[in-house]
């Protein structure tokens, strides 16, 4: 029997012929190429437990002084997330000086 591969499908051909790997990007999320269209995108095997919403609300929340076990608290969610969003935010701030 065939180990089961993530099923790729193209975000924007939907199709699922042709679909190439391309690696890894630095997070770990597969990265694949769509030969129909040319696009290339990521397959994130993780399941999206929070929205964008949750995560923007988070890094405002942060810029207000608020720490990330509070925000976790307040906003009822993993406080390793908060931290994780609060750390790719300081970082993307960081690179634009
Ligand atoms: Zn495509």
């Amino acid at each position: 029997m065939k180990k089961t591969d993530i099923e790729k499908e193209c975000p924007l051909c939907h199709k699922k012929e042709n679909q190439v790997k391309m690696g890894h990007n630095r997070s770990g999320t597969q990265r694949c190429m769509c030969k129909e269209c040319g696009i290339s995108y990521t397959i994130d095997p993780k399941k999206h437990e929070y929205s964008e919403e949750t995560r923007q609300q988070a890094i405002k929340m942060h810029k207000e002084g608020i720490s990330g076990r509070e925000i976790g608290r307040i906003l009822g969610i993993n406080k390793a997330n908060v931290y994780n969003w609060i750390k790719k935010y300081t970082a993307h701030e960081k690179s634009r000086h």
